[in-house]
């Protein structure tokens, strides 16, 4: 296994991904969560090389500027579209859907490195795109186990959940989704990848998760 899960406050997951070269982050949950991040790379023994972020909602980049701060030299990495977020741009392009942007979008210090590219690579993790829960919102395929860090294309907590429709058991991130149609096609996209296992933003690792998925992008549609 690749995959390590920081939880933070019972809802919001971070990801360790161990490579040959260290650990990527994807996503940094909430503020004031650097030093669980660190202790938690430090107990696996290596070091924090990169910081991959899904989407710009503050759960997702909440503790990016600490991190940063604190790993100097660590690349930073995210799509354009959504960094434009972190610098404080919340206009939409004309040809996106005129939905309107939902959730926490801070504005953040941090810069990143490089820009996020879907059919890209990141080590091991190939790069998808997703959008709909955010325009930029991207999810990581890792290409020798196929787990899919969905980021917020699905959610686990309460039950697997597309976030285009709201679970009752867990409303939050659904909540947050900028625009519904895309979020779906997103969701089958993803569904199609096949994946073993599914480690969202929220909630538990699922394992084989091909029929809940469905079985959300049913109750989605
Ligand atoms: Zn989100």
């Amino acid at each position: 296994m690749h995959m390590n899960r920081i939880r933070r406050f019972g809802i919001v997951n971070a990801f360790l991904v161990r490579e040959d070269d260290g650990l990527t982050l994807i996503d940094t949950t909430l503020p004031r969560s650097a030093k669980a991040i660190l202790s938690a790379a430090s107990a696996l023994g290596a070091p924090i090389v990169r910081i991959a972020l899904t989407h710009a909602h503050s759960d997702h980049v909440g503790s990016l500027d600490a991190l940063a701060a604190a790993l100097p030299g660590v690349e930073v990495l995210i799509t354009e579209r959504d960094a434009r977020f972190l610098a404080g741009d919340t206009s939409l392009d004309a040809e996106e859907p005129q939905s309107r942007l939902r959730g926490g979008y801070p504005q953040v210090r941090t810069r990143p490195t490089g820009a996020l590219v879907p059919g890209g690579r990141v080590g091991s993790l190939e790069v998808i795109a997703a959008p709909g829960h955010t325009p930029g919102h991207v999810a990581f395929l890792d290409t020798r186990d196929r787990t899919l860090y969905c980021g917020d294309a699905f959610s686990t907590l309460g039950g697997v959940a597309t976030t285009a429709k709201v679970n009752p058991r867990f409303p939050l991130p659904a909540m947050a989704t900028w625009d519904k149609p895309t979020e779906i096609a997103t969701a089958r996209a993803l569904r199609a990848l096949d994946p073993a296992r599914l480690a969202p933003g929220h909630g538990p690792v699922v394992e084989n998760p091909g029929g809940a998925m469905d079985a959300a992008i049913a109750k989605a549609s």
